[in-house]
């Protein structure tokens, strides 16, 4: 697993959700029902760590980089007001 990408203003990102600043999951809905009953904090964590796409702000241009979990696509927005 990757764990750098390199952003559009050509800084890296570190993209490991323990390691990396501003790494957010994304969980969808669907994912979430899925989760069976029963499961420890840590095992529920743990696959939604497996199921999520990532959302990681690059700290030197402010914009978002979205790692697609199915097949490590990543796609970078950036906000409309943004003065970066
Ligand atoms: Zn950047």
């Amino acid at each position: 697993m990757g764990s750098w990408i390199e952003c559009k203003c050509g800084s890296p990102i570190h993209t490991n959700l323990f390691c990396g600043r501003d790494v957010a999951l994304i969980i969808s809905e669907d994912e979430l029902d899925r989760v069976p009953e029963g499961l420890s904090a840590e095992q529920v964590l743990a696959l939604l760590v497996q199921k999520g796409d990532k959302w990681i702000k690059c700290t030197a241009c402010g914009r978002i980089a979205l790692v697609r979990r199915k097949d490590d696509e990543v796609d970078f927005y950036q906000g409309e007001d943004s003065n970066a």
